[in-house]
């Protein structure tokens, strides 16, 4: 089960103009994003260790799309391109119960991606992410997420040392913007939540 409550969870986040779909494990999310993006839509995608476990870039490339990742690519410009697609695909440090999604990011471009870029989105969160509210979520993206990902990219950060938050001054500091996103943006037509029944990602 993702959650105690589910049902609830999943009426608070569609009250806030979100669309969720359920999904029992990696492989059912993997399908559910390989059938919402349409047949000959490009796709990008923001930095994620969950889409990286579901392998969705090679997915999607292999299904014929034009798929836009920074991971797998040195052009100057990729960031530009992942965020001007018809889709965009990512997941979140934390989602909480009364329905916000946060996300800290260290460039921006992923946050921007979910917000002004591509019309169409979707977040495949596994259920590690969930919070009670914005400040545990605030505290999960600080003291989980960013110590890892900072840990992986070989940043020179003290959350790196103790796996704790210090609001450091680093120039390596991974985590320059916070976004809380309290309902689906009028830029975005469809704002997709697959919620996954595993844990995934960071
Ligand atoms: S502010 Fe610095 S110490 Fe805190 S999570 Fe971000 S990078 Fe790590």
């Amino acid at each position: 089960m993702f959650c105690q409550d589910y049902d609830t969870l999943v009426q608070t986040f569609e009250k806030r103009g979100f669309t969720v779909h359920s999904a029992a494990s990696a492989q059912e999310a993997k399908a559910l994003v390989l059938s919402l993006v349409g047949a000959g839509a490009s796709v990008g995608l923001g930095g994620s260790m969950t889409l990286g476990a579901l392998g969705v870039y090679e997915a999607l490339t292999a299904s014929g799309h034009t798929v836009y990742d920074h991971a797998h690519s040195k052009e100057p410009d990729i960031y530009q391109k992942e965020n001007a697609a018809d889709w965009y695909i990512a997941s979140a440090n934390a989602i909480t119960r009364d329905g916000r999604l946060i996300n800290i990011d260290g460039r921006g471009n992923r946050v921007a991606g979910m917000i002004t870029g591509p019309r169409e989105v979707v977040l495949v969160i596994g259920k590690n992410k969930l919070a009670a509210n914005e400040a545990e979520g605030r505290l999960r993206a600080k003291n989980v997420a960013a110590p890892r990902n900072a840990k992986r990219l070989n940043l020179k950060t003290p959350c790196v040392v103790d796996g704790k938050c210090h609001d450091c001054t680093s120039p390596d500091r991974i985590c320059c913007v916070t976004s809380i996103i309290e309902y689906r943006p009028y830029w975005v037509n469809a704002f997709h939540l697959i919620l996954v029944d595993e844990e995934l990602g960071y």
